[in-house]
């Protein structure tokens, strides 16, 4: 894969500890991260800063992950943009649901360290080879 662009991430999450814990990870993997908090306003930075993959929560207080995911897939300049969803251990069996709204990639909490690097590599690199 070529280094001349370091590839980034918009994290879409509410939750600090895993805001926190998802931004290490990626960093400490060499990605630039961009970090959103607020679901509302996850289109204008994915179309701002163009990344190469969203990390999705899909519990988010104003706004479902799944709503901002089908406006992301509505929206041509920003819907080529593989989204990995990240959903509570309780909506396990939601991934029908997930994949429907359409996200590429689906991982549940608490999320792994090593499956979480693995799906984001692989995104990026099926996005890169399309
Ligand atoms: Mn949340």
């Amino acid at each position: 894969m070529s280094d001349s662009k370091q590839q980034s991430v918009l994290v879409v999450e509410d939750n600090e500890l895993n805001m926190r814990l998802f931004c290490d990870l990626l960093d400490a993997y060499g990605y630039k991260t961009f970090q959103c908090r607020d679901g509302g306003r996850a289109v204008e930075i994915a179309r701002r800063e163009v990344p190469d993959l969203i990390i999705m929560d899909i519990q988010l207080p104003e706004v479902s992950g799944l709503d901002i995911t089908r406006w992301i897939k509505d929206d041509a300049a920003i819907r080529h943009i593989p989204v990995l969803a990240v959903t509570a251990f309780a909506m396990r069996a939601d991934e029908k649901r997930v994949r429907e709204a359409g996200c590429e990639g689906y991982l549940s909490k608490p999320i792994q360290m090593r499956s979480f690097i693995k799906a984001v590599e692989s995104l990026i690199a099926s996005k890169a080879a399309a």
